[in-house]
């Protein structure tokens, strides 16, 4: 019987250090006299950092509710606070969590997320994150300011890149004013260098996936991805992956893989279902079939960044994302991440609540078979609201898509 757990790497251990002194130094940033920034998962971060902010991630936080499978017992409350069932299962859980007084970081001795000085959002992703912060706005009786990122973008032109860069960089005037400091421009140089190395190395930890086996999944990506995600701008997080990289290559090196006796590859596209990561990870580990890549766990690669060139660097960085291009470049993405990662199918999760990163819905999937001659399959479901999902179905649509591979 192949195992249905997942090999951690030596390199967890770490990283448990690393979340943990992060989220430690949120805890005592106001005794400290520290001022905190919430930020988008992609916002303009590097900005906040080089201020002296601290800077904390709703969605992270939301995702911390997912996994942990508070979510859903949470989302009701921001329903009768006026929040639709139907929009993004991140914000209603988070409000819920606000208003019921719980949070998973309780378990890592903080009382619960550090009260925002100011907050920022970019729409980049989607409209819901400026509702998030708008919410938090009023409660807390702190500004919240943004970023207006075009969706559906085309070409990343000089007009696009000057409306965002200039968007971004009307920021400092009133962060500087919360900040109680003025922004230094070498700092900001010094943390989107930082940033930078960061997602590089993030992007090579990714690109192991490709060999065959691949030493690690999406299921290992999604815990992976935490100092991409909420440390880029702190060194602490190029230290981290350069070791994560390294026991990669060695896995590589001794042909291990993250799933045993490797038979089939997939291309997850879409949000994961946070409370149920483990549950399919082991389920794809019995099959023998390795999730070798995603959207979303490279959707934390910047490589437009340059410290040379902050403002508009950050905006061609933060305007190239997957979730906000059109159709078309959202083809010739995946195109290419069939074609690097030797994909063998690709598996769409149709997330009910948020429409933004759920991609099948518009024809994507049927053209992209047809144009690569990969099938695939559409699983339905949620982020983090696990009344949207069958297990019981969506194990056997699996089960049912690796069978058609593996003749295939
Ligand atoms: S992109 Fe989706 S999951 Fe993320 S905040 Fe927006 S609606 Fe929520």
């Amino acid at each position: 019987m192949p195992p249905t757990e997942r090999k951690d790497f030596e390199t967890t251990k770490k990283l448990r250090e690393v979340m943990g002194n992060y989220f430690a130094d949120l805890g005592r940033g106001a005794a400290e006299g520290k001022k905190t920034a919430w930020c988008t998962s992609v916002g303009p971060a590097e900005l906040l950092w080089a201020l002296g902010f601290n800077v904390y991630f709703p969605e992270n936080h939301a995702a911390m509710l997912g996994a942990s499978r508070m979510a859903t017992d949470l989302i009701p409350l921001a329903n009768a606070r006026g929040f639709s069932p139907d929009i993004c299962s991140y914000l209603t859980s988070d409000v819920g969590a606000y208003l019921k007084g719980e949070s998973p970081l309780q378990k890592m001795k903080l009382s619960g997320p550090p009260k925002p000085d100011v907050l920022v959002f970019n729409t980049n992703q989607c409209r819901d994150v400026k509702d998030w912060f708008q919410f938090y706005a009023r409660e807390f009786g702190v500004p919240c300011l943004g970023v207006h990122t075009p969706r559906s973008i085309g070409a990343i032109d000089e007009a696009l890149v000057g409306y965002v860069g200039g968007q971004i960089e009307s920021l400092v005037s009133p962060l500087e004013a919360v900040a109680g400091q003025k922004l230094d421009p070498a700092r900001l140089r010094e943390v989107i260098g930082i940033s930078k190395q960061t997602t590089t190395l993030w992007k090579a930890v990714l690109a192991t996936a490709a060999n065959v086996p691949s030493p690690l999944s999406f299921f290992d990506c999604t815990v992976q991805m935490g100092p991409a995600v909420v440390m880029r701008g702190l060194k602490e997080a190029v230290e981290y992956y350069k070791l994560l990289l390294a026991e990669l290559n060695a896995r590589v090196a001794a042909g291990v893989g993250s799933v045993e006796g490797e038979r089939l590859r997939i291309y997850w596209e879409g949000m994961p279902i946070w409370g149920k990561l483990s549950s399919l990870g082991g389920q794809f580990l019995q099959l023998k079939t390795c999730v070798v890549a995603s959207t979303y766990c490279n959707s934390w690669i910047f490589e437009d960044l340059d410290p040379a060139d902050p403002f508009l660097s950050m905006a061609k960085a933060y305007s190239s994302i997957f979730i906000c291009r059109g159709d078309d470049r959202k083809e010739a993405y995946m195109e290419r991440m069939v074609g690097q990662f030797k994909v063998d199918g690709i598996l769409y999760h149709d997330a009910k609540t948020c429409p933004n990163n759920s991609n099948n819905r518009y024809g994507l999937a049927q053209r992209m078979q047809k144009k690569l001659g990969k099938p695939y399959l559409v699983i339905n479901g949620d982020l983090n609201d696990l009344r949207l999902y069958s297990e019981e179905q969506t194990r056997t649509n699996i089960e049912a898509f690796v069978e058609q591979l593996s003749q295939g």
